[in-house]
């Protein structure tokens, strides 16, 4: 079932999302439901508050690289209770946008790569040493769990980008 998304200026952006205590058949519904939403909008990554839904998941689809060198989209991936540790000094910069905020985006530095502990759906954790295009995926969706939006971490002029928040803000508050 795909959910309606919430949009910049939604409170739920930005609060921090709770632990799931037990991984049940209804945290999988809702991890499902968010990749039918995800995918519907064309996204690669979504996180339960950009569906209204205060809970620490996440669902990202990988980027693989095909044999002709382009890239395609993997499998979702689900991240359930996520830590992120051991961020890399190297830093990378890189383009990113958000399902939240359509059409805006921008360069954003992060750490080139991440260690990764978490739950799957079957509420097993594991953990994985992770890098390039999905290491940033990881860190902009748990940014979203802890209410943190990509634009704070933007660190060119804020002037341009202050005032297409304002625009985004009023569009879907009405
Ligand atoms: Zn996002």
């Amino acid at each position: 079932m795909i959910i309606p998304l919430r949009y910049y200026g939604d409170p739920v952006l930005r609060q921090k999302a709770l632990p799931i205590e037990v991984v049940t058949d209804e945290v999988r519904r809702l991890a499902f439901d968010m990749v039918e939403t995800m995918d519907a909008k064309r996204g690669v990554g979504l996180a339960a508050n950009q569906i209204g839904k205060l809970l620490r998941i996440f669902v990202i689809r990988p980027e693989i690289a095909a044999e002709d060198g382009e890239f395609m989209l993997g499998e979702p991936e689900f991240y359930i209770n996520p830590s992120l540790i051991l961020p890399s000094e190297e830093l990378e910069v890189c383009s990113e946008g958000c399902l939240s905020i359509p059409k805006l985006h921008l360069d954003i530095e992060r750490p080139k790569e991440i260690h990764i502990r978490a739950m799957n759906l079957e509420g097993q954790w594991f953990e994985a040493d992770v890098g390039g295009f999905k290491a940033r995926e990881l860190m902009h969706e748990n940014d979203h769990l802890n209410g943190v939006l990509f634009v704070d971490r933007y660190k060119g002029s804020r002037l341009e980008v202050d005032d297409f928040l304002r625009q985004c803000k009023k569009k879907y508050s009405s």
